[in-house]
């Protein structure tokens, strides 16, 4: 894999065999793409038989263009990750955790969480916080060029009651919601992430634990959300948790475990997205190590059941992201992505509906504005290169040729 970061002044041309624009379910044969700085100027159809000299040169006649041969492969616009946390390494909970006091050393792994996730094709992250900031942080080691990507959008902290799940993704509030608020707005946050429920558990099938806010206090944050121009993305599992999230106006719901067909409709009806994050839960089925009979039968219908609500979901029109929880127990940055799409793949979704999720949609819901979505004139350019067709086999993303993105401006 070879990553190509554009730089402003730099001028390529790409011949890609096949291309996924991300805005249809098709491929289209032989086209150039010419690429200015980071964005994409032209999209041609490809001269047949040139060579690439040729091809080159008629790029606008100006010289210094670079040419990227991938007339053997298939272009696809970047893929977005709708939650990960790059504050945890999905091995070692305690370990993390403790490095987030040492500055040197956790900037060392974020940038290692950053390498994985831009290796598997990841061009875009949401993260879903930490109380430490070390999401904000890896944000501004991208942005300041320490790496190239991927694009990382935080939440800081997130909010959610004192007492209740969560005490690694911030301090927990009691009372004071506008203070609090105030606090991570003044943190330049990309996004408010706010707590609804807990998890769900791995010895009673069904049970998450009690609701984390009132309607009345939900429908206050989002509101303060709305005001300052953010999104909300809302941790919630039950049907309850989704329900009051959805009432109150929140843009996505994370996790998402145990929701009714009634909720689901609900959702497609309020253009609510959702983001399933499945892999944390079914990797956690195999661990005949850490868990008992009993609790890996819980574990298994839990994620088996999400399989079936995504399903329905696709039928039902709501709009579906792809998001791994990279970082939480089981799920490395990076390698939790292709395994989050083989279990959509599971669920029964076709390849162009998951990578549609994974790309375009996936883009919106984050909130990547420039950074992410079509492959289309006016774009940026970030854009990978695979051999094989992605629309085929979903696996041929295990093995990326190019990942091409633009640098920081
Ligand atoms: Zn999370």
């Amino acid at each position: 894999m070879k990553i190509i970061v554009l730089r402003p002044r730099d001028s390529w041309v790409i011949r890609a065999g096949n291309l996924f624009t991300g805005k249809d379910k098709s491929l289209k044969q032989n086209v150039l793409l010419h690429l200015q700085g980071g964005v994409i100027e032209k999209i041609l159809p490809a001269p047949a038989g040139e060579e690439p000299e040729q091809i080159s040169a008629g790029a606008g006649g100006r010289r210094g263009w670079k040419f990227l041969d991938c007339s053997k492969l298939t272009v696809l616009p970047g893929l977005v990750d709708c939650h990960v946390h790059l504050a945890l390494d999905g091995v070692d909970f305690q370990r993390a955790r403790q490095q987030w006091d040492e500055p040197a050393r956790v900037r060392e792994q974020v940038a290692q969480h950053l390498a994985q996730t831009l290796a598997a094709g990841v061009l875009f992250v949401r993260d879903g916080g930490d109380r430490a900031g070390v999401g904000l942080l890896a944000r501004e080691m991208v942005k300041s060029d320490v790496l190239p990507g991927p694009v990382v959008a935080a939440s800081g902290c997130a909010l959610r009651k004192s007492g209740l799940y969560g005490r690694f993704l911030g301090p927990g509030v009691n009372g004071d919601l506008a203070g609090a608020f105030r606090r991570l707005a003044a943190a330049g946050v990309d996004q408010l992430k706010v707590l609804v429920s807990g998890i769900v558990s791995f010895r009673e099938y069904g049970r998450v634990g009690p609701l984390q806010f009132s309607p009345e206090e939900l429908n206050f944050v989002v509101a303060l959300a709305r005001q300052a121009g953010l999104k909300v993305m809302a941790h919630a599992n039950s049907d309850a948790a989704v329900t009051i999230a959805v009432r109150a106006g929140v843009d996505s719901i994370e996790h998402g475990y145990l929701m009714s067909r009634t909720t689901l409709k609900m959702l497609a009806r309020q253009g609510v997205a959702w983001v399933p994050t499945v892999v944390p839960v079914a990797v956690q089925a195999n661990r005949s190590d850490l868990y008992s009979r009993e609790q890996l039968t819980v574990i298994e219908k839990t994620y088996r059941r999400q399989l079936e609500a995504i399903a329905e979901a696709a039928e039902l029109g709501v709009t579906l992201g792809v998001g791994t929880d990279a970082g939480s127990p089981g799920v490395s940055h990076g390698a939790g992505y292709l395994q989050e799409l083989r279990l959509y793949r599971r669920a029964g979704l076709e390849p162009a509906a998951i990578l549609a999720a994974a790309t375009v949609a996936g883009a919106k819901i984050a909130g990547a504005g420039q950074w992410a979505g079509p492959v289309e004139e006016g774009r940026p350019a970030g854009l990978l290169a695979v051999k094989g067709n992605p629309l085929e086999d979903l696996d041929v993303l295990g093995e990326i040729e190019y990942v091409i993105l633009p640098g920081p401006e």
